[in-house]
């Protein structure tokens, strides 16, 4: 019978990740992209499943589908089969309720609005009371006190990166996407902006689906860590990690961080995958 399949699949899916899908739920999410004459599947019947409030890294190969996966939740692509939803919401009504945060590579900075007006920005589109004491604090998280007036023409790619940071985080998401956030920062900044993100998302944890390169960071983040394979992507393993909350860096150096660190090493670039 149809529906007793379905349940069982998905309670075997759920059990393999350790959760039950109340925070990420994707199932059997297909994506093709048509370039011309050419077809490419970017990810191929991939299903994740999260708990709420839970930080999920997703680590893999460039061109595995990663990226598409987040601009599908955030509602920025249509899933060509399959369904994406977060805390039982679908993209749409993720975006309808502002509930989602999001800091994309290539977020896009209003050029013609200074730091300070970009990292409001979702306030007003929310409709929301301003809370200028958050923006403040987080413009001095991200580093860029005494930048408040500074147009993006006039920044750094690494500091639009952590205007893009504080406006993800300034309306406190339910829901909070991250695709390479710190990628373009030299390792100083990206260890003290880890520290500063797991602070935040730790006074209100947010849904976190984050996109990296870095292992260690994101163990160091994470829930769990899913590592895919290359195109098309689908999730090889999703690695949990049981180091105890609050994280502190000297967890970095116990054998427990490194014996995660060596697993998820072996699954991205060992074997035949
Ligand atoms: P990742 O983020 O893991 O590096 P992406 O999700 O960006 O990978 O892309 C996955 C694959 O889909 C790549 O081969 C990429 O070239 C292709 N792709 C992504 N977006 C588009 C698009 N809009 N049109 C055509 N191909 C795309
Ligand atoms: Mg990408």
């Amino acid at each position: 019978m149809t529906d007793t399949t379905t349940r069982t699949d998905a309670a075997t899916a759920g059990a393999a990740t350790g959760s039950r899908g109340t925070g990420v739920r994707i199932e059997g999410l297909t994506k093709t992209f048509r370039s011309g004459r050419r077809q490419v599947t970017a990810l191929d019947d991939t299903t994740l499943f999260t708990d709420r409030g839970s930080f999920l890294s997703l680590l893999g190969p460039s061109g595995c589908g990663k990226s598409t996966i987040l601009r599908i939740l955030a509602g920025l692509e249509t899933p060509t089969r399959g369904s994406a939803l977060v805390e039982g919401k679908t993209p749409l009504e993720l975006r309808r309720d502002h509930e989602l945060g999001i800091a994309f590579q290539d977020s896009a900075l209003l050029p013609w609005r200074s730091v300070l007006s970009n990292v409001r920005l979702p306030f007003e589109v929310s409709g929301q009371k301003v809370d200028d004491a958050l923006v403040a604090e987080l413009i001095r998280l991200v580093g860029l006190e005494g930048f408040e007036k500074a147009k993006p023409a006039q920044l750094s790619g690494g500091m639009r990166q952590r205007v893009s940071i504080a406006r993800a985080l300034v309306v406190k998401p339910s829901v909070l996407l991250l695709d390479e956030p710190f990628g373009a920062l030299d390792d100083m900044t990206r260890q003290r902006l880890n520290l500063e993100l797991l602070r935040i998302w730790t006074e209100k944890p947010a849904t976190t689906l984050m996109v990296t390169h870095g292992i260690s960071e994101a163990i160091f983040l994470s829930d769990q860590v899913a590592v895919m394979s290359a195109r098309p992507g689908r999730v090889k393993e999703v690695i949990e990690v049981d180091l105890p909350r609050p994280r502190t860096p000297e967890m970095m150096r116990t054998p427990e961080f490194h014996a995660l660190h060596d697993h998820a090493s072996e699954l991205l670039f060992g074997g035949d995958g």
